[in-house]
C-alpha cells in the first residue's frame, strides 16, 4: 500500500504554487492575499486543490461513472464536470431544480459542459433523497461507478485540500515571515479542513489563528468534520495530530443567508475591483473579503495575516445585469 503522504496522493500539476501579494496600504495595513483564484480559469481554486487528489484516486480505482450532487449554480458541479471530462470519466449530476427559468451563470456552464442525458433535474421535495436516487440511477449504469458526496467532502480529497497549507508554508519561507492570523471561507468546510490539518500535520508549531467566514456552513457542522477528519488522517499517518491552531468563526456581516445577494454586495464586488484589482465573485470571495476586513478593523493583528482567495471570476457570470454600472 502506498503510504500516506501528499507526494503520493496529490497531483502536483493540480495542485500548483500560487503567489500571494500585499494588499494596497490604505486598504488594510499589513494584509497579504493568497491567489488561488489563479489555479485554474475556469475551477474555483480550492475546489481545484480537493480535485487534486481526488481525481488520482478516481484513476487508481478505474472509475468510469462519477454521480456528483448540487444545486444549479454550484461551483463545485461546474468544476467537476470539467475534470471529469479532462480525464475521459464520465460525469452525472443530479441538480435540484431551480426556481430561476431563465439558464445562466453556472447552470449555463453545466449546461455547456454536460449531455442532456448527464443532467439530472431533481424536484424540490424529492431533494432530501437525493443519495439514494443517485446511488439507484448509478446501479443501473453497469459501469464502475462513483458517487461523491455534495461539495465533495469526503476524504480521498482531505490530502489535496491539505496541500494549501504545504504552499503557504514555501510562500512564508519565501518572504521570510509568519502569518499569525489566515482568513479562509467555508462552504462544506472541507477546504478549511485541509487547511488546519495540513498546517497542524506539517507545519513546526507556531502560534497561529485560522478564522474561518461560514458561507454556507455552521461551527457545529464543521467542528464536527474537523474531529473525524483528525481521526481518520491520524490513523492513516499513525501519528495522532493533535488541535494546535486557534480557530474563530464568523459569519458574513451582510447577507448571511448563502446564496442572498443584495445591493451592497454587489456594490462591494465593484469596489474591490477598483481598489485592490480583483474580480470576486458576490456569493464567496467578497463577502470573505468584507467580513475579513471588518474583523481586522475591529480586531487588528500585530503581525501580518493572509486572506485566502479561493475565487472564481466566473462566479460573476451569474450576476451580469447587477454588476454593470447602469444597473
Ligand atoms: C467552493 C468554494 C468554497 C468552499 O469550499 P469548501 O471546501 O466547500 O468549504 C469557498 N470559496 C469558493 C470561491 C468556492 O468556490
Amino acid at each position: 500500500m502506498t503510504p500516506f503522504t501528499l507526494e503520493h496522493k496529490v497531483d502536483p500539476n493540480l495542485s500548483r504554487p500560487t503567489r500571494i501579494h500585499r494588499v494596497p496600504s490604505i486598504e488594510a495595513e499589513k494584509l497579504w492575499i493568497k491567489r488561488e483564484d489563479e489555479l485554474s480559469s475556469g475551477i474555483s481554486g480550492s475546489k481545484l486543490r480537493k480535485y487534486s487528489s481526488l481525481i488520482p484516486h478516481l484513476i487508481k480505482e478505474r472509475v468510469e461513472t462519477v454521480g456528483m450532487i448540487g444545486g444549479p449554480n454550484s461551483n463545485n458541479l461546474v468544476g467537476l464536470a470539467q475534470i471529469l471530462r479532462e480525464n475521459g470519466i464520465k460525469p452525472i449530476a443530479f441538480v435540484r431544480q431551480a426556481a430561476d427559468k431563465q439558464i445562466r451563470g453556472n447552470a449555463l456552464l453545466l449546461d455547456m459542459l454536460l449531455d442532456k442525458s448527464e443532467l439530472i433535474l431533481i424536484p424540490r421535495e424529492q431533494w432530501s433523497q437525493v443519495g439514494d436516487t443517485a446511488r439507484e440511477y448509478l446501479e443501473k449504469q453497469n459501469t464502475r461507478s462513483h458517487l461523491l458526496e455534495e461539495g465533495c467532502s469526503g476524504f480521498e480529497a482531505l490530502p489535496g485540500a491539505m496541500s494549501l497549507a504545504k504552499d503557504i508554508l514555501r510562500n512564508e519561507m519565501e518572504i521570510e515571515q509568519v502569518f499569525s492570523r489566515i482568513y479562509i471561507d467555508s462552504g462544506t468546510g472541507m477546504s478549511a479542513t485541509g487547511l488546519i490539518l495540513g498546517l497542524e500535520s506539517m507545519a513546526p508549531p507556531t502560534p497561529r489563528e485560522i478564522v474561518v467566514t461560514l458561507i454556507a456552513d455552521c461551527e457545529e457542522r464543521f467542528n464536527a468534520q474537523l474531529s473525524r477528519f483528525r481521526s481518520q488522517l491520524s490513523e492513516k499517518i499513525k501519528r495522532v495530530i493533535e488541535p494546535q491552531v486557534e480557530l474563530r468563526f464568523l459569519s458574513p456581516i451582510l447577507c448571511p443567508k448563502f446564496g442572498s445577494i443584495n445591493a451592497s454586495v454587489i456594490q462591494e464586488c465593484r469596489r474591490v475591483a477598483k481598489t485592490l484589482g480583483l474580480v470576486m465573485d458576490p456569493t464567496y470571495s467578497a463577502k470573505h473579503y468584507m467580513t475579513a476586513k471588518a474583523d481586522l478593523l475591529s480586531n487588528p493583528n500585530s503581525n501580518r495575516s493572509l486572506f485566502i482567495f479561493n475565487g472564481s471570476a466566473l462566479g460573476l457570470m451569474g450576476f451580469q445585469d447587477r454588476l454593470s454600472s447602469r444597473a
